[in-house]
């Protein structure tokens, strides 16, 4: 049987009622959340603790979710880390134009349910198994 091995999941939200519930989530998820609020200091942040995964807020004070992960996908090591944008914007229009300018390697529109969070993170990296139904 395989092992399963805890990971390092960074969550870039200004939101603190949404870095709580899903950091909350990713504990539950079996992995470790490193809450980010300032986007400017994400970049720091990701090179100094190399997450397995980062979530991505898309609108942030002073920089953009969408510049943020254009930044990472350019550095030849942290392009590696995936990256699923979160944003309210929920327009299919929407949708593909951040997926396009940013590089990021998938998107979950805000709101959403846990179930839809386990299933996008679990596209890239081992979750628990738990019940959310
Ligand atoms: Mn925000």
């Amino acid at each position: 049987m395989k092992e399963f091995v805890e990971k390092k999941i960074m969550i870039v939200e200004d939101n603190l009622v949404n870095q709580k519930v899903m950091g909350r989530l990713v504990k539950i998820f079996g992995h470790e959340p490193i809450l980010i609020t300032d986007g400017f200091e994400a970049v720091e942040q990701v090179k100094l603790q190399k997450p397995d995964l980062i979530l991505m807020d898309i609108q942030l004070v002073g920089i953009t979710g969408i510049e943020i992960t254009q930044l990472l996908k350019g550095d030849e090591i942290l392009k590696e880390i995936p990256v699923i944008a979160v944003t309210a914007s929920a327009t299919a229009e929407d949708k593909e134009r951040i997926v396009r300018e940013s590089g990021c390697d998938d998107y979950l529109a805000k709101p959403f349910l846990p179930k839809q969070l386990y299933d996008k993170i679990a596209k890239f990296i081992d979750v628990k198994e738990i019940d959310l139904n």
